[in-house]
């Protein structure tokens, strides 16, 4: 349905003009698109006995972003990236993208474009295209809902049900960065701050763990590289955090886990952030989410293989547990070797 958003006093933004210019300046060519932008819905074609593997996210205004603390193009950027995240926890290929806003009555075109730049940013190096969407005016806040279409080969997706007894627990990259980033943007500016601390931490670092929290990254590859030689036999992105994420593959696989945390891959900026405010990284890693790294299980006998192979392609894992009977429950070994229950503490909305 067409509609003028009227904004503030002297801007409007008028629907159809909008979508023609994301149209025109977001949305390209893609042989297997047959219809795209323009029509009551897109028209795709699919290869013969592939999997199709969908996946949406809703982003509210002062839930899941602040205006004060991020801009439009890094808010487009990370909400493709938490869809794109999805898609390589699955093992699949991520191809199509489709965009629903609300933008509320004090919105410009121009954020809207800002947000467009960043969500393409983030798609254009895994070529997904974008294909269609919804415009609506908003009472209040900025509404963003993301879906994104994939495909994976029969049989070779990734489910967080498939962890055995015996597996070994890996992880990609380094966790708890998104975390120390995110609390660094909503401290007082450095200079201003009477925190006695703050100096401590180096502009390196600082800027090493916002660019985390702001720009991060998909593990696309690493999730396809999982499914195509079959390595992976569970896996799950981490978005809530790493012992929340733990604990779905521990339910939906019904395996218990001891998970090593003298093993935990935590970047020197992590670790040098934690010491500076004097706090555990260890804590920043379990509970922090955004970090969009996979977390995976390997069979035993898999696990050598997984190991060269990475190393070759220099994709950086760690291992850092084991997989148990469900009686076992989940825990946490202490790299003094002390064995404790692990909560699991993530973020929840309605609590
Ligand atoms: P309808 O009235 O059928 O919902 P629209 O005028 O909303 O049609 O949409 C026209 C075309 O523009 C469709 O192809 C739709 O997918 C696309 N579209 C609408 N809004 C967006 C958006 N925010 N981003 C991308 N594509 C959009
Ligand atoms: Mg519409």
């Amino acid at each position: 349905m067409a509609s003028t958003v009227r904004t503030k006093a002297r801007s409007t933004i008028h629907e159809f003009d909008l979508i023609h210019a994301l149209h025109q300046q977001y949305s390209r060519r893609i042989s297997s698109v047959i219809q795209g932008i323009g029509d009551d819905a897109a028209v795709i074609t699919s290869r013969a006995g592939q999997w199709t593997v969908l996946t949406t996210d809703l982003l509210t205004e002062g839930v899941h972003f602040d205006l004060r603390t991020a801009t439009m193009t890094d808010i487009g950027f990370r909400a493709a990236i938490a869809n794109l995240s999805d898609i390589a926890a699955m093992g699949a290929t991520p191809q199509y993208l489709l965009v629903s806003l609300a933008v509320p009555r004090t919105g410009a075109s121009r954020q809207v474009h800002q947000l467009y730049r960043g969500m393409m940013a983030a798609c254009r190096p895994h070529r997904v295209g974008l294909i269609g969407g919804d415009t609506s005016a908003s009472s209040g806040a900025w509404f963003l809902s993301l879906t994104l279409v994939g495909i994976v080969p029969p049989r070779k997706a990734l489910f967080r049900s498939g962890a055995r007894i015996g597996d070994g627990l890996y992880v990609t990259g380094t966790i708890g960065d998104s975390l120390a980033g995110l609390r660094l943007l909503n401290e007082p500016p450095p200079r201003a701050s009477r925190h006695p601390s703050t100096a401590v931490l180096s502009t390196r670092h600082r800027q090493f763990l916002t660019g985390r929290h702001l720009r991060p990254t998909a593990r696309v590859a690493e999730g396809q590289w999982l499914s195509t030689h079959r390595f992976a036999t569970s896996a799950i992105d981490i978005s809530d955090g790493l012992s929340g994420d733990l604990r779905h593959i521990c339910e939906e696989s019904h395996v218990g886990v001891e998970l090593d945390l003298g093993t935990l891959p935590l970047s020197p900026a992590c670790r040098a952030y934690a010491a500076s405010r004097k706090l555990d990284p260890v804590d920043l890693a379990l509970t922090g989410g955004e970090d969009y790294e996979l977390l995976f299980t390997v069979s035993p006998r898999q696990r050598l293989r997984l190991e060269r192979t990475a190393l070759k392609q220099g994709f950086s894992l760690t291992y850092i547990g084991n997989i148990h009977p469900h009686r076992f429950g989940m825990q946490a070994l202490s790299s003094h070797g002390t064995r404790h229950r692990l909560a699991s503490r993530s973020y929840e909305h309605f609590t």
